[in-house]
């Protein structure tokens, strides 16, 4: 079923979704089940999994290296399969421009019309590890709202090269990223704004945001986002703090500003384990307080760990 009407069918009622990061290669799936087992009793109807970019190894070879491209955490459309199938909820594959051409991505929007997966998350993509900025695949998109246009031209038959009239055409529903602190390259939230409207005048059905620890953040974001005519539902995504390190990481990567007494809280923990508890209660007010204001969803990071999560969703669903 569609986001979207998992959220009408909620008449009102806030959801529980959360998001996984496939494993490494080489791991066993059945580690990735175990952290999404305990997570199942809140309903979640649906599941996102992330798409990593590729990245470049270097293997020595007869006393040179040898550059080779890589991804490290493969399988998401599998993975959806698997969780769809598993545990009867929709999986949420996340399409990147990055690393793919358009006939690449064709072909990967096919395989997840035939499993069955009815949304699909569409992104641009962060730089690759040795880049400074974002660059385009050869033959691939710059922008998520190109994906977006594409996704919805194959969902009306168009595909890259061929028109196919047929009644067995893709009807995604699509998501798209927004940023209450706006995105790091942006030069203003407006401006920032503007983008993500383009994103949804070119057929996004909702917007998922990117982590924030301050709820004015995403109240102001969704009011400016109402005034300039986005009217899709904006789901926020929450991560809980979980180690101290995340104070300089979380800035770091996502240009995003923590709260002074969340900051103060962290740094009076004197171990990793308090400030997980830290974390899990800052986001339970955060929780509370995004329902208590009609949020559809609530949407968590999980990274791979879910005893926080669980710990959260037990206070509030
Ligand atoms: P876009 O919407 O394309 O925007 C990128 C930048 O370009 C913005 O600054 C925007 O303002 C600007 N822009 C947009 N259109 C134009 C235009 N026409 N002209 C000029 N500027 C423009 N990354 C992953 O690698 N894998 C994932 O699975 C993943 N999942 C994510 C899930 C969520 C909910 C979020 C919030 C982010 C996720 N990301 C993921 C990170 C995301 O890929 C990065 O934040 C990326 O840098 C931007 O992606 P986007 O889709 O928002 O890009």
């Amino acid at each position: 079923m569609k986001v979207t009407e998992h959220i009408k069918k909620s008449k009102g009622k806030t959801l529980f979704s959360f998001e996984i990061i496939p494993p490494q290669k080489g791991q066993n799936i059945q580690e990735l089940y175990n952290n999404i087992n305990p997570l199942m009793e809140f309903k979640p109807p649906f599941i996102d999994v992330t798409t990593s970019r590729e990245e470049y190894i270097y293997i020595e070879k007869q006393g040179l290296l040898d550059r080779k491209i890589t991804r490290m955490r493969p399988g998401t459309v599998g993975i959806c399969a698997s969780l769809k199938y598993k545990y009867n909820v929709d999986a949420i594959p996340h399409v990147l421009c990055g690393g793919f051409t358009k006939e690449e991505t064709e072909y990967v929007l096919i395989d997840c019309h035939y499993l069955g997966l009815d949304n699909v998350m569409a992104l641009r993509g962060d730089a690759m590890k040795h880049e400074k900025y974002f660059s385009v695949a050869e033959g691939g998109h710059q922008y998520a709202s190109e994906l977006v246009s594409q996704i919805q031209n194959l969902n009306k038959g168009k595909y890259l090269h061929e028109i196919i009239e047929t009644p067995y055409n893709s009807d995604f529903c699509i998501g798209v990223a927004g940023y209450p602190e706006k995105h790091m390259e942006s030069p203003s939230l407006e401006s920032d704004l503007r983008r993500l409207k383009e994103k949804v005048d070119t057929g996004a059905d909702y917007v998922v945001t990117q982590m924030f620890f301050d709820n004015k953040k995403y109240f102001n974001f969704v009011e400016k986002a109402r005034n300039i005519g986005i009217t899709v539902p904006i789901i926020p995504g929450i991560k809980p703090i979980a180690v101290k390190r995340h104070l300089q990481i979380l800035p770091q990567i996502f240009k995003l500003d923590l709260p002074e007494s969340l900051i103060k809280e962290v740094e009076n923990c004197s171990n990793n384990q308090q400030v997980r508890q830290v974390g899990i209660e800052w986001a339970i007010q955060q929780s509370k307080e995004l329902i208590e204001q009609g949020v559809p969803v609530l949407h968590f990071y999980s990274m791979g760990k879910s005893d926080n999560i669980k710990a959260i969703a037990s206070a509030v669903f």
